[in-house]
């Protein structure tokens, strides 16, 4: 067959040039054990690897390709789009087009500003949150994942309340410690951090459902009350809607909550699998950024034509029926796996938002990432290589969310459903604690 390498050599061929052989480290199966398979190809609901073998695939590139790969109309406008030049570098109406349409659908969207990836979003929306208000502090929460900008990258330190330490070398202190890092679903603990620091916060950061400690919903309230709190104190709020923008029928969590953050970070679905990312929000705050205002960001790629085109295409395709669609399916798949796994005597818990799906090997949803950790993860391992044995891919961590596609069948979800039941006993046998 036309490319085909075995993984192995393909992986060690990579790993003599490319860092650990991947260009993000989850990629690399460090969490889960073994050599990762190359992909050559994908379509639908479908992965190809580099070997020939076929995979039902959960991860939708971690959530862009909602529509499933290589969609036709997607690709068509690429094509249109790439035959009239890859870049530019000056302004095309594409750029206007796609701010259109989310406007459209995110009321809070007055201004937006397209950048290259999600984490260029969250850098930018800090910094333009920091020059509105004139404070430095940002208040964000364990296991809420927001990409690697320097001033995200930091983690609680021991005590409740005690200011953030660097998550990574490079990180410098003075970073970390401008980032107060809070329990998630802690309305307690922001009270009390706004009490401590409430005047020198510039903004609190969140995903609204945190989809990369696994999926965890927001408890009643807390949502709502981060935006008192920051209303309160003066402090923005920034609702970092990366995996859940343009997921759901309403768009997002926060037209569904019926709140208005202040900015709001896109990335994911909006650029169709190619690298996109926005800040959107107030049209008084998203002024500042140059050229209206003083705040620098920019990119030689921002705003890409062919992006941009992927972009349009996908979200127009997102219909109500489409949405319709692709939330049977994954109620299909959440409900299935609880199932599979309750039949094999191990009790999961499953949550969901729209097409985007987490399990947790524990009987209790967690809904921070401290209980998230005690969940028995270390069952993962087992779960991942017995699912992808069966030709199911799934991701290679035990804390990243599962993404349906409006590719994905009832018979897909069904095979898949039947390989879960087999794998769930299998694992109930060799840990018969169960979890
Ligand atoms: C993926 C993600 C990001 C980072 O986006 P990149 O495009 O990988 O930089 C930021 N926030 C959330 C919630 C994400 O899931």
């Amino acid at each position: 067959m036309d490319g085909f390498v075995k993984s192995e050599e393909a992986y060690e061929r990579a790993c003599s040039v490319l860092v650990g052989g991947v260009d993000s480290p989850v990629r690399a199966w460090k969490s889960v054990g073994g050599t990762p398979v190359f992909i050559m190809s994908a379509a639908g609901a479908y992965m190809l690897d580099t070997e020939g073998r076929a995979y039902r695939d959960y991860v939708g590139s971690w959530g862009p390709m909602i529509l499933g790969h290589a969609d036709p109309d997607v690709t068509k406008a690429i094509y249109e789009a790439v035959s009239r030049s890859a870049s530019y570098g000056a302004p095309c109406v594409a750029e206007t087009e796609l701010a259109e349409l989310i406007r459209g659908k995110f009321p809070s969207a007055e201004k937006i500003r397209f950048v290259n990836s999600g984490t260029e979003a969250a850098m930018t929306a800090l910094r333009l949150a920091r020059a509105f208000t004139g404070r430095d502090k940002i208040i964000k929460f364990a296991g809420c994942y927001h990409g690697h900008s320097d001033s995200l990258l930091a983690e609680a330190g021991s005590g409740a309340l005690t200011l953030g330490v660097p998550t990574s070398p490079g990180i410098t202190v003075a970073n970390a410690s401008d980032t107060i890092v809070l329990p998630f679903n802690s309305i307690e603990a922001v009270r009390k951090a706004f009490e401590e620091h409430g005047h020198e916060v510039a903004a609190v950061i969140v995903e609204p459902w945190a989809g990369n400690m696994g999926l965890v919903p927001p408890v009643p309230g807390f949502l709502a009350a981060l935006a008192n709190l920051c209303k309160d104190t003066g402090a923005l709020l920034i609702f970092d809607e990366v995996i859940t923008g343009f997921r759901i029928p309403e768009y997002g969590v926060q037209n569904k909550e019926k709140l208005r953050p202040d900015l709001t970070c896109l990335g994911k679905i909006i650029g169709g699998g190619f690298p996109v990312g926005a800040v959107a929000g107030r049209a008084d705050i998203m002024n500042k950024l140059q050229p209206l205002g003083a705040v620098y960001q920019a990119g030689t790629l921002a705003g890409n034509p062919v992006a941009m085109a992927a972009g349009i295409a996908t979200i127009s395709k997102l219909t109500q029926t489409a949405y319709q669609k692709i939330e049977y399916s994954a109620n299909r798949f959440a409900m299935g796996l609880k199932q599979a796994a309750l039949s094999a005597g191990i009790n999961i818990s499953v949550s969901r938002l729209g097409s985007v799906v987490g399990f947790f090997f524990a009987p209790k949803l967690p809904l921070n990432l401290n209980a998230v950790k005690m969940s028995n993860s270390g069952l993962y391992p087992l779960f991942f290589h017995a699912m992808m044995a069966r030709g199911d891919y799934f991701a290679p961590s035990p804390y990243e969310s599962i993404f349906i596609s409006l590719a994905h069948t009832a018979e897909i979800i069904d095979a898949t459903i039947g390989n879960a039941g087999e794998v769930f006993a299998e694992i109930a046998e060799a840990a018969p604690s169960g979890t």
